[in-house]
């Protein structure tokens, strides 16, 4: 910080050093020059007026800009002074105009230009002086003006200055190690311990805190960095519990499946169809319980594409239940659906079929002792809505919005045998976040839950399959 601070100062510093004393003589050299031809040109202006008029302007014109000024009458070759204004004393005019052919040379020079200027370079004169002439036609004879100023010296300025500019060095550095203390302390300082603290993040410590300090920035950033560390933490905690439910999930039918094979061979008689649909039962858990997982990959790593086309989703849902007719015949489960007609939509059919899956799934392992789920088809405002609702425990309210999260599970045991994964309602987030489809639940405790999606309804049902 302070390096910086220096930086900027040296080159202030140098910016000054090179206008004040380096270009010095130049800028003033350039100003006088202005300053001498602007009298002059005010002259030729007054030009017009009468003798005695020009001769008080030209006096206060040389009073004001601390200038020598003549004025010469030139007729034929033979020069008269007319007005004379000094107001210093070292003029070339004073010093050498008497002299005839001095004064033809101006003329000579300035005759036929709008104005003539050159410098005046002279010992005798001191620093020398700034000579700016014109001719003014009038009548038969022509107006010579003769506007001088003498320069003054610089070089006891720039002595000045370069003492100056030492002291103002020093001080500026002074100033700039001092800020350079306090902006470090206020500035520098917290993001060095946020970075202290964001390494021991990065190596998997969660318990940080990051202290943004007085600043706006940092102090935003503070702030950001601990919530970035809550929800890594997060992360990682469910990343853990899922290590340990999926390895349950997958050591349970392993188990089985291992188990019940040995039996099967190990002991006569109980190769049996039953023990046989067992092992294909477990397969079939690990099967889904494996394509769960790579599904969600897909769908939330951006790999998965929608594959659009237009079908029924009344005819979707139908079949859906339809894949649970055993459970229904077996266990008892009463699945009802209200629909008026059959509704279509454009969507990707596979991934509208697993959404529908999903939530009538969980709707039978959650629902309660009674065993029912029922299932509404409603359309409203050109969006068809179908809502799954079961007669389960429900939700509470604080664990509402966590649902819907990788790996997320309430913790409350299940109704049926098949254990969940925590990703059921996360693939159905994400394949409706990819259709751009409303979705949401509401649940009572104690009542049930009804979890909901809406799809546009397609009136034209020969739309093309790739909208
Ligand atoms: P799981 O495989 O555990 O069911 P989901 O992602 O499908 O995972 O659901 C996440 C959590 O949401 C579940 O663990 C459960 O606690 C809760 N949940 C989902 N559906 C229902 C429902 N119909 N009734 C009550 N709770 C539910």
């Amino acid at each position: 910080m302070f390096g910086y601070m220096a930086l900027f100062i040296a080159i202030v510093i140098a910016v000054l050093w090179l206008f004040q004393i380096i270009l010095l003589d130049d800028i003033y050299r350039g100003t006088v020059k202005a300053e001498t031809k602007g009298v002059a040109d005010a002259i030729t202006v007054a030009s017009k007026l009468d003798r005695e008029s020009l001769r008080s302007r030209v006096y206060s014109l040389a009073a004001d800009h601390s200038t020598c000024v003549s004025v010469y009458e030139i007729s034929g070759s033979k020069g008269k002074e007319i007005i004379s204004a000094h107001s210093q004393n070292l003029c070339v005019i004073h010093s050498r105009l008497l002299n005839e052919s001095f004064l033809a040379d101006i003329y000579a020079n300035a005759n036929g230009k709008s104005a003539y200027i050159e410098t005046v370079e002279g010992s005798a004169l001191g620093e020398g002086s700034i000579l700016c002439s014109r001719v003014i036609p009038d009548g038969s004879a022509d107006l010579l003006i003769i506007v001088n100023t003498p320069l003054a010296s610089v070089d006891a300025t720039v002595r000045t200055l370069h003492l100056q500019f030492g002291f103002i060095t020093v001080i500026l550095l002074v100033v700039a190690a001092i800020m350079a203390f306090v902006i470090s302390q206020r500035f520098t300082r917290p993001v060095a311990a946020m970075n202290k603290e964001a390494k021991k993040l990065a190596v998997g410590n969660y318990d940080v805190n990051f202290e943004g300090g007085d600043f706006l920035e940092t102090a935003e950033l503070g702030r950001t960095l601990n919530y970035a560390a809550g929800e890594l933490s997060k992360l990682d905690t469910m990343q853990k519990e899922l290590i340990s439910n999926i390895s349950h999930d997958l050591r349970t039918p392993l188990t089985m499946i291992s188990g019940y094979s040995e039996v099967m061979r190990d002991i006569p008689g109980e190769m049996t169809a039953e023990n046989m649909q067992i092992i294909i039962d477990e397969t079939k858990r690990l099967s889904s319980l494996v394509n769960d997982m790579l599904d969600l990959s897909r769908l939330t790593g951006g790999a998965r594409r929608l594959n659009t086309t237009v079908f029924s989703l009344t005819e979707c849902v139908s079949s859906t239940i339809d894949r649970y007719a055993h459970l229904t015949e077996k266990d008892g489960y009463k699945i009802t659906f209200d629909f008026r007609e059959s509704v279509f939509v454009a969507a990707d059919e596979i991934l509208i079929l697993q959404v529908v899956y999903n939530l009538i799934s969980n709707a039978v392992n959650y629902t309660g002792d009674d065993k029912l789920i029922h299932i509404a088809q409603t359309v409203e405002n050109g969006m068809c809505r179908i809502s799954v609702s079961d007669t389960g425990d429900g939700i509470a309210e604080e664990k509402l919005p966590h649902i819907w999260d990788r790996y997320y599970r309430t913790g409350d045991f299940h109704k049926r045998a098949v254990m969940g994964t925590g990703l059921g309602l996360s693939i159905v987030k994400g394949a409706l976040i990819l259709h751009n489809a409303p979705f949401g639940v509401s649940s009572t405790p104690g009542v049930g839950s009804t979890f909901w999606f809406e799809l546009p309804v397609i009136s034209d049902t020969n739309q093309s399959s790739s909208i």
